[in-house]
């Protein structure tokens, strides 16, 4: 079978950087799974479904028309929604905290569960989620569980977001990682927890070429 690398943790763990380093050194495919629950989330707002409709979200999800396309530089992946470039909208907050929302409908995780498991193709995949040792590549000959204190994830997504230009209050991006940890955690639909066979590698206190030092290790590489 195609190896799979699976990088699953709480958000601001420095999964999505780590496994484009890392996919980008083995040559290997990616699969960035939490943007297909904010695409979920966003094809819905659009279409006027509201996150209590079931059915509704989970025919959206079943019939997302999307592209990832990848930068002739290796830029980041450009993300196209219905023909729409959408790659700056999918990650805001706001769409992060929508993706938790329809993420804890388990007939939603049905919808995009075999669309996940297409993206493993040879050579291999690195794939970044919540549940990707656990429920989508649970055959996986690598699993990593990336975490780090709420504190550091605030403070990082404190300077991406600054470094953007955007001002923003530390004490109210605390909050938020809390309120999405919790979200992630304490759902009954696939939550957020290691692989029994996972190795948990913490990044507080690491910059990021240590953080893929290790996790290379951890995979063999
Ligand atoms: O990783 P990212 O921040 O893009 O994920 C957004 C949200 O999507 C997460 O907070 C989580 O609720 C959901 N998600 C998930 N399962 C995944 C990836 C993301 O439930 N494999």
């Amino acid at each position: 079978p195609v190896p799979v690398i699976t990088i699953d943790g709480p958000s601001g763990a420095g999964k999505g950087t780590v496994t484009q380093m890392l996919a980008r050194r083995l040559g290997w495919h990616l699969l960035d799974s939490g943007a297909l629950y904010r695409l979920t989330a966003l094809a819905a707002v659009r279409q006027g479904v509201p996150f209590d409709d079931e059915p509704g979200l989970v025919r959206v999800a079943a019939s997302l028309d999307v592209r990832f396309e990848p930068t002739p530089a290796g830029g980041p992946v450009r993300v196209i929604l219905a023909g729409e470039d959408v790659t700056a909208e999918v990650r805001t907050e706001s769409a992060g905290d929508n993706a938790s929302k329809v993420a804890v409908i388990q007939a939603v995780r049905d919808a995009l569960l075999q669309r996940q498991r297409d993206f493993r193709q040879a050579p291999g995949l690195v794939a970044d989620g919540r549940d990707m040792g656990t429920v989508v590549f649970p055959d996986a000959p690598t699993k990593i569980f990336l975490t780090a204190s709420a504190e550091e994830r605030a403070q990082r997504r404190y300077r991406q977001l600054k470094d953007a230009g955007l001002s923003v209050n530390i004490d109210a991006l605390l909050d938020e990682i809390r309120a999405r940890d919790d979200r992630d955690m304490n759902r009954s639909a696939a939550p957020l927890k290691p692989a029994d066979d996972a190795q948990v590698i913490d990044s507080t206190g690491l910059g990021i070429e240590e953080v893929l030092g290790k996790v290379m290790a951890a995979a063999g590489q």
